[in-house]
């Protein structure tokens, strides 16, 4: 769309010039690329917000011409969510990036939502203290992508993803309200959960401008270790053989031989050569003779599905190695196949072997590479179909169409933690049906009932619109 010459003349009225970016083609640019490879959708013009009241103001900009406006933070998003798909106004929360309080008495942080996810804990680990959700990306997403997502990472098997950590927000919605949501106590059960609501709403039902956290003491002590296989099948029934035990370690993260022969050229040495498979296990707590126990009943129950003996990390340094290689398996995939489609599916815990059985032979079948990494403690498998070609991708297409099928089909989800975004929202209603997409569409335009608020995300547009 053309943005109306008015709307460009209010938003300067309503925010300093330097803030309103505009005809600045570069820069727009940047505001229209994500980590989702749909391509680039620039805003027409990025308004750069420092509180509640300008969001305020620029959404009464927006509703009086009917323009979109799109949240966007850091822009590692992996489904499309920060696209201005329609053009309009994109809202960037990048300069609302202070911690506003951490409370060791009330265990709490309250920040903006430009917060670095990995600023926030090395400041709250300074004072004894811990947030655990670990987005891989954590040194360059942030607090408010985190909520709008509900971000998890490996140590969500034990300690859950962002929903959990979230005790209240202020989001301001289209309609022009500044909803002041949750509470500073842990418990509480007021009205409706509307905190719950906003976490993982991707940006559709409000913008959030401060959000209040729980945290956690930090434990005190961490092990790491890293198992090699002969196969993915058989460091996957591993998994499950743990998690049936009743043993939760705080990560159980996967890697399958295509993961491997990409870290072999990106991350060289990190892993033994020739590996089939590998699971990296971390348990924690703050008894240390506890915490390494944990890890020997670990290496117990998977003895007899590994391939070699199970390499324990031998001092931060070398965690902090292993962890690296394992963040950085998005970008090293591509130096296997310039090109990839990542999909985070996730399966109940028992059907994680099959979920990787049935992805490799989908692959095999559409001539693409399959590759899967991820958080299988909590079935969740981000599953890269790899290639080289554009003309591949309707063969790419059906391929990843068929496996995220398939995720719903073994009782799972289409997406564990990137969210539906604009990649996925053709699938959503396979996963949910019509009557339950129909609600959720019913309860965004409570919200934003003249549907300006990141239009075409999670939702497919509506029949004749
Ligand atoms: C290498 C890599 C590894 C990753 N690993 C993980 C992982 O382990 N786990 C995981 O969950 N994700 C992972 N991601 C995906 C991504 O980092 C997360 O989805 C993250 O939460 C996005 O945060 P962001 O600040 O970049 O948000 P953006 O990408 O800027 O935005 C994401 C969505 O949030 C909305 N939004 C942003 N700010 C606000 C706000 N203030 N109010 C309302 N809506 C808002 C946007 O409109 C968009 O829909 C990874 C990404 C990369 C590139």
């Amino acid at each position: 769309m053309s943005l109306p010459a008015a709307v460009l003349a209010e938003l300067r009225a309503v925010l300093p010039a330097a803030r309103v970016v505009a005809g600045d083609a570069d820069r727009l640019a940047g505001y229209g690329r994500d980590e989702s490879e749909m391509g680039e959708h620039p805003p027409d013009v990025a308004v750069l917000v420092e509180s509640a009241e300008e969001v305020r103001a620029v959404f009464a900009v927006a509703s009086r011409h009917r323009v979109p406006v799109v949240p966007v933070s850091a822009r590692t998003g992996k489904s499309g969510g920060s696209l201005a798909l329609h053009g309009g106004i994109a809202v960037s929360v990048e300069r609302m990036n202070r911690i506003l309080e951490i409370s060791s008495g009330d265990l709490v942080a309250r920040v903006q939502p430009g917060v670095v996810t990995g600023v926030l804990q090395a400041e709250v680990e300074k004072l004894g203290l811990f947030y655990p959700p670990d987005p891989s990306s954590l040194e360059t997403c942030t607090i408010g992508g985190n909520v709008a997502e509900n971000a998890g990472g490996p140590r969500a098997l034990r300690y859950g993803v962002t929903r959990e950590y979230v005790l209240g927000l202020t989001a301001v919605v289209p309609t022009g309200e500044i909803l002041r949501l949750g509470h500073r106590s842990i418990k509480g059960v007021a009205g409706y959960d509307l905190t719950g609501l906003f976490v993982g709403s991707e940006g559709t039902l409000g913008i959030v401008t401060e959000i209040l956290l729980q945290l956690l003491p930090r434990p005190r002590h961490a092990a790491t270790a890293l198992v090699v296989f002969a196969s993915v099948e058989d460091a996957a029934r591993a998994v499950s053989r743990v998690l049936a035990e009743g043993v939760v370690p705080r990560c159980l993260e996967l890697l399958d031989d295509g993961c491997l022969a990409a870290a072999a050229k990106g991350s060289p040495g990190r892993f033994p050569p020739g590996a089939g498979a590998a699971l990296i296990v971390e348990t924690d707590g703050n008894d240390a003779d506890a915490v390494f126990a944990e890890l020997v009943r670990v290496a117990e129950l998977v003895r007899g599905d590994a391939s070699g003996e199970v390499l324990v990390a031998q001092g931060e340094a070398q965690r902090r190695e292993l962890w690296e290689a394992r963040r950085k398996m998005s970008s090293d995939l591509k130096l296997l196949h310039p090109m990839k489609r990542s999909e985070d599916v996730a399966v109940p815990r028992s059907r994680i072997p099959e979920m990787i059985a049935r992805s490799r032979e989908i692959g095999a079948r559409h001539r693409v590479t399959v590759a899967s990494y991820g958080h299988a403690g909590d079935g969740n498998l981000h599953v890269n179909v790899l290639f080289d070609r554009a003309d591949e991708l309707p063969r790419v297409d059906e391929a990843t169409a068929e496996i995220l099928r398939t995720a719903v089909d073994l009782g799972g989800t289409i997406t564990g933690e990137h969210g539906v975004g604009l990649t996925k929202r053709d699938f959503l209603e396979y996963e949910q049906g019509p009557e339950v997409v129909a609600v959720q569409r019913r309860l965004k335009a409570v919200f934003d009932p003249l549907g300006i608020l990141n239009p075409g995300k999670v939702f497919p547009p509506a029949l004749g619109a």
